[in-house]
C-alpha cells in the first residue's frame, strides 16, 4: 500500500482508497487504474482480483479433472483433491492461497499433502508428488492466462 496527496486539501491517503476520508475528492490513483476485468501475469504474480483469480484456479483445476473442494474468493483459499486411482494408491489434497502482494497483484502459492489410502507406507517421496499437483494447477492457471482461456469463465 503506498499514500498518495489529496490533489484537493493535500491530506495523505491510502492508494486504495477511492476517495479522501478528509475531504471527500476522489484519489486520483485509484480513478486511473479500475480493477481488472481480467487476470494477467506479472512475472511469478497474477495481476487481478481474488474473484477473477478463484474462478482462474477451479477452471485450472477442472482442465486437470481434479475436484475442487471449496472456493472462497474473500480468504483467497482454494482448496482441491485429485480423488483415488488404482494407479496411484493415494489422492493428493491440495490447497491455493493467494496473497494480495501489491494492488491488484497476487502471488499464488499452495501446498499438497496425500492422502494414502488404508494407512500403507509408499517408498516414493509423498511430500514431492503431492507438491506437484499443486504445481500442475499452477502452471494450468498461467497457461489458461497466456492462452486467453480465461474468457467466459464462471
Ligand atoms: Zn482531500
Amino acid at each position: 500500500m503506498a499514500l498518495v496527496t489529496c490533489e484537493d486539501c493535500g491530506h495523505e491517503v491510502s492508494d486504495r482508497a477511492t476517495a479522501c476520508p478528509k475531504c471527500g475528492a476522489p484519489v486520483a490513483a485509484a480513478m486511473n487504474e479500475p480493477a481488472p476485468s481480467k487476470v494477467s501475469l506479472d512475472g511469478e504474480n497474477f495481476v487481478g482480483t481474488k474473484a477473477l483469480l478463484k474462478q482462474l484456479a477451479v477452471k485450472a483445476i477442472h482442465a486437470l479433472n481434479y475436484k475442487v473442494d471449496s472456493a472462497d474468493e474473500n480468504t483467497g483459499l482454494v482448496s482441491f483433491s485429485t480423488g483415488m486411482t488404482w494407479g496411484s494408491w493415494s489422492g493428493v489434497s491440495g490447497s491455493l492461497v493467494f496473497e494480495e502482494v501489491g494492488k491488484h497483484t497476487f502471488s499464488v502459492s499452495g501446498a499438497g499433502k496425500q492422502n494414502v489410502r488404508g494407512g500403507q507406507v509408499l517408498a516414493f517421496n509423498l511430500f514431492d508428488e503431492a507438491n506437484g499437483k499443486v504445481r500442475n494447477v499452477q502452471d494450468e492457471m498461467r497457461r489458461l492466462v497466456c492462452s486467453s482461456e480465461q474468457a467466459g469463465a464462471t
